[in-house]
């Protein structure tokens, strides 16, 4: 093939999102592991529209990687939580990722860095961690949608995320479609759920919300901060060199 065919050529995310842009969820994570097999991850927060997507998961093979990021500043009942529904669901392999040791000693050592910078927090509790243990993998599934707003309303099926493909098999589902399913397969609610909170993330930074607002008005409620900082593009972690906990 010449080179001004190949510059020309989509990528792999843009030929997958081709195909399934309009494909049911299980269709989409079908299709991933069969593309990426065991360089396949999913990272999900075990919160409160969780249930969905590691139901579909598991129903195509309950031996994908689960990458869960245990902050360290979590609710107890997502704690709970990803034990009971891990169990239910049959997962095989949930990691639990966790700040890496040297990191919480030098820069929140009293644990309330979130108060002064949510951003610093969140790079050492989430991004860090999941940067790390992405290493590993080609391609990871999110749980992200685009009924929730913001830089979501744009989302794809699939996209790239160099050095990744990511796969996002919710990204056409609204709520009723969520709440259809979890009725169908009757998955077990995160308990805060039935308290207010539609998105459920560090106890924090996550408030409930009234009804009527939006999924996630809850979270960094009065900043202008919306994400964590795990979807966006980033140079590749360096090697690892101990210390993790
Ligand atoms: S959500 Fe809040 S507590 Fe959790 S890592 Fe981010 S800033 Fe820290």
């Amino acid at each position: 093939m010449a080179f001004d065919q190949l510059e020309r050529s989509p990528s792999l995310a843009a030929r997958l999102d081709a195909d399934l842009r309009a494909a049911h969820p299980r269709a989409v994570i079908e299709a991933a592991f069969m593309e990426f097999g065991p360089k396949l991850a999913l990272v999900s927060s075990f919160g409160a529209e969780s249930a969905v997507l590691l139901h579909l998961a598991s129903q195509v093979s309950r031996d994908i990687p689960v990458l869960f990021l245990d902050t360290g500043m979590l609710f107890g009942q997502t704690l709970d939580y990803r034990q009971q529904l891990a169990a239910r669901l049959g997962l095989t392999d949930v990691r639990d990722l966790r700040p890496r040791f040297t990191d919480i000693a030098t820069q929140d050592p009293r644990a309330d860095l979130w108060k002064t910078d949510t951003d610093a927090c969140c790079d050492i509790r989430k991004v860090i961690p999941l940067d790390r243990a992405l290493d590993g993998f080609d391609a990871w599934i999110t749980g992200r949608k685009r009924f929730h707003g913001g830089d979501r309303l744009r989302l794809s099926v699939v996209e790239d995320a160099p050095p990744h493909t990511k796969f996002n098999p919710l990204a056409n589902w609204g709520k009723a479609d969520l709440d259809s399913y979890i009725a169908e397969h009757d998955l077990p609610a995160h308990p805060l759920v039935a308290q207010g909170f539609p998105s459920i993330g560090c106890w924090p930074c996550t408030k409930a919300v009234e009804e009527g607002q939006d999924v996630r008005a809850g979270r960094w409620a009065g900043q202008d901060k919306t994400e964590c900082g795990i979807h966006v593009a980033r140079a590749p972690s360096p090697p690892n060199v101990g210390g993790d906990i």
